[in-house]
C-alpha cells in the first residue's frame, strides 16, 4: 500500500545491530489507507458472524506462528523472548475472547404511550490504533480485538522503534481479513497526526504517555473525534508491617522489572513500614540480585535491556538525583553486562523521599525507589494527591484491612497481594491523568461502538386523524 517507498533502520537496544527497515510512510500514505478503509468499511459492518469467525481464525495464526514473532519483537524491543511470545499469545487470547463476547447488537426499551424505542449499537467507524514501545503487540490487541468485532476498520501506528513486530503481525491478519479492513503505517514524526486530524478517521484509540496523549486529544478535537488515552501511571506497592518480607520482596519484584521495568502499570515505588523498613529492603534487594541482566533472546536472561538511551539516561538521572536527595543505593546502579546496549541493572534506592523525581514522577525504567512511612493514611493522603491514578497495591495477609485501603485509593485498578495481573474480561484503565476511557471486556466493546435510537409510533396513516405520525393530516412538528 505504499506510496513513498523509502525505510529507515530498527536496532536491536541489547547489541545495537541493525534488526531490519521498516517502511518509512508519509501523511500521504495515511490519506491513501483511510481512502482505502472506506471501500472495505460497509461491506466489513454488515455481517458480524463473519468477523467473528475472522477474529477466531486470527487467534489460531498467531498462536501457531508466535515463536517466529516472538523473537521478531524481542530484537526490536529488547524484552526477553518467552515475554516477546507471551505478548502474542496474550493477543491471540483477546481474539478469542471478542470472537465470543456476547452483545445485543439492538436493545429494546420499555414500550411507552405507544412508542417503540430501539437502540442500535454501530461502529464508531475508522479507528486510529497508535501504540508505544514498551508492549508494541498486546497493546495494540487490545485495541485491534474489540475495534474489529464492533466493525470498525483501522489502521494500526506503532511505535517508531518497534515496528517490525506490528508489520509481521498485521500481514499475517491480512492473510484472513477482507482487504483494506485493516493497515499499518510506519514512520516518524508526522503519522500520528495525520491519523488523528484526517477527518475520515473517527476514532483514536491511543496508549502511551500522558504527554502525547493530551497532545493527541487537542489534534482529534476539531473533528471531535472519539478518543480512549491509556496513559502513563506512577503505580505505589503500599506493604502493611503484617506482610510477609520475601514474598513480598517477590511479587514486588516481579513486577517491578518486568520488562526492564518499562511497564506502565509496574510497581514504579514502594511504601514499607519505618518499624520494618530493613527487612523489607533487604529481601527486596535480595530479589533484584537474583535477575540475570542480558540480551532478551539468550536462554538464563532474566531482564533484557532498556528499549533506548534517552530512557536508560532518564533513570539513571533520576537514581544518581535520588541519592544525592537522601537515598540509598541499596542494590544496582551499574550495567551488569558487557554487551553495548542500553543495559541498567535492577536498580533499588532504599530511604527515598517522596518527594525526589524517581519517586514522584513516572520513571519508567529498571529502578525502584523505597520510601518509608509511619502512618499509612499519611501515604495514601499523598498517593491521592497525585496526578497519577493508574493502579497500585496491598500487601497484607489481612484481606479486610487490604479492602479497606484499596477502596479508598484513587485509580483505575487495585491489586492485592499481586501486581499488574490484568483479565481479559475485566476493566483496565486510568483515573485523572493516568486515561479516559477503558479496555478489556465489554467495556473495551463499548469504546468501539455508537448508540442509534430509533423511536418509532405506527402512526394513524390513512385515518386523517391528528395523532403524531398521521402525515395524510399535513402536519410537520418538529
Ligand atoms: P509516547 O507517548 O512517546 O508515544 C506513543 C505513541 O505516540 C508512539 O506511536 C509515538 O510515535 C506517538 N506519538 C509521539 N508523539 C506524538 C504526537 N505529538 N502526536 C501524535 N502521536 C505521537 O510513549 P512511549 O514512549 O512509546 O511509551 C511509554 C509511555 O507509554 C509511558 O508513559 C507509559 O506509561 C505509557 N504507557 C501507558 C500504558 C497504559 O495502558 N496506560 C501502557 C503502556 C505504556
Amino acid at each position: 500500500m505504499t506510496v513513498s517507498p523509502s525505510t529507515y533502520e530498527i536496532h536491536d537496544p541489547a547489541t545495537l545491530e541493525v534488526v531490519d527497515a521498516a517502511p518509512l510512510h508519509t501523511a500521504a500514505d495515511v490519506e491513501l489507507a483511510v481512502a482505502r478503509a472506506g471501500t472495505a468499511a460497509a461491506a466489513w459492518a454488515a455481517d458480524r458472524e463473519a468477523r467473528r469467525d475472522a477474529l477466531r481464525s486470527i487467534a489460531g495464526a498467531i498462536r501457531t506462528e508466535a515463536p517466529r514473532l516472538g523473537e521478531i519483537l524481542s530484537r526490536e524491543q529488547g524484552k526477553v523472548l518467552r515475554e516477546a511470545v507471551m505478548e502474542f499469545t496474550v493477543a491471540a487470547g483477546l481474539f478469542d475472547y471478542y470472537a465470543d463476547l456476547e452483545w445485543d447488537q439492538t436493545e429494546y426499551l420499555p414500550e411507552r404511550d405507544g412508542r417503540r424505542l430501539a437502540v442500535q449499537y454501530q461502529p464508531v467507524g475508522l479507528v486510529g490504533a497508535i501504540t508505544p514501545w514498551n508492549f508494541p503487540i498486546s497493546l495494540l490487541a487490545v485495541k485491534l480485538a474489540p475495534a474489529l468485532v464492533a466493525g470498525c476498520t483501522v489502521i494500526a501506528k506503532p511505535s517508531p522503534s518497534t515496528p517490525l513486530s506490528t508489520i509481521a503481525m498485521v500481514e499475517l491478519m491480512n492473510t484472513i481479513l477482507p482487504q483494506h479492513v485493516l493497515a499499518c503505517v510506519t514512520g516518524r514524526g508526522v503519522l500520528s497526526r495525520a491519523l488523528s486530524t484526517l477527518p475520515g478517521v473517527r476514532k483514536i484509540s491511543f496508549t502511551g504517555s500522558t504527554e502525547v496523549g493530551t497532545a493527541i486529544m487537542a489534534q482529534a478535537a476539531p473533528t471531535v473525534k472519539r478518543v480512549t488515552l491509556e496513559l502513563g501511571g506512577n503505580d505505589p506497592a503500599i506493604v502493611l508491617p503484617d506482610a510477609d518480607p520475601s514474598f513480598t520482596a517477590a511479587g514486588i519484584i516481579g513486577s517491578a522489572f518486568r520488562n526492564a521495568g518499562q511497564v506502565c502499570m509496574a510497581v514504579k515505588r514502594v511504601f514499607v513500614p519505618r518499624s520494618r523498613a530493613a527487612e523489607f529492603t533487604e529481601a527486596l534487594a535480595a530479589a533484584a540480585a537474583g535477575l540475570v541482566v542480558g540480551r532478551g533472546l539468550d536462554a538464563g536472561t532474566g531482564m533484557g535491556p532498556m528499549h533506548n538511551a534517552a530512557q536508560r539516561d532518564l533513570v539513571a538521572g533520576l537514581v544518581k538525583q535520588a541519592t544525592a536527595d537522601g537515598g540509598r543505593l541499596a542494590f544496582g546502579g551499574g550495567t551488569g553486562t558487557e554487551l553495548p546496549g542500553y543495559f541498567m541493572q535492577p536498580t533499588i534506592v532504599a530511604d527515598a523521599p517522596y518527594d525526589t523525581p524517581l519517586v514522584c514522577t513516572e520513571q519508567f525504567g529498571s529502578a525502584l525507589p523505597v520510601s518509608v512511612y509511619d502512618d499509612v493514611e499519611q501515604v495514601l493522603a499523598h498517593l491521592n494527591g497525585q496526578e497519577f491514578g493508574l493502579g497500585a497495591s496491598v500487601w497484607t495477609p489481612d484481606l479486610e484491612r487490604a479492602d479497606n485501603l484499596a477502596s479508598r485509593i484513587e485509580a483505575g485498578t487495585v491489586w492485592i497481594n499481586q501486581h499488574t495481573q490484568v483479565e481479559v474480561d475485566a476493566p483496565f484503565g486510568g483515573w485523572k491523568a493516568s486515561g479516559m476511557g477503558r479496555e478489556r471486556g465489554s467495556w473495551g466493546l463499548s469504546e468501539y461502538l455508537q448508540t442509534r435510537t430509533v423511536n418509532a409510533v405506527a402512526g394513524a396513516h390513512g385515518a386523517g386523524g391528528s395523532a403524531a405520525g398521521a402525515h395524510g393530516a399535513g402536519g410537520s412538528a418538529a
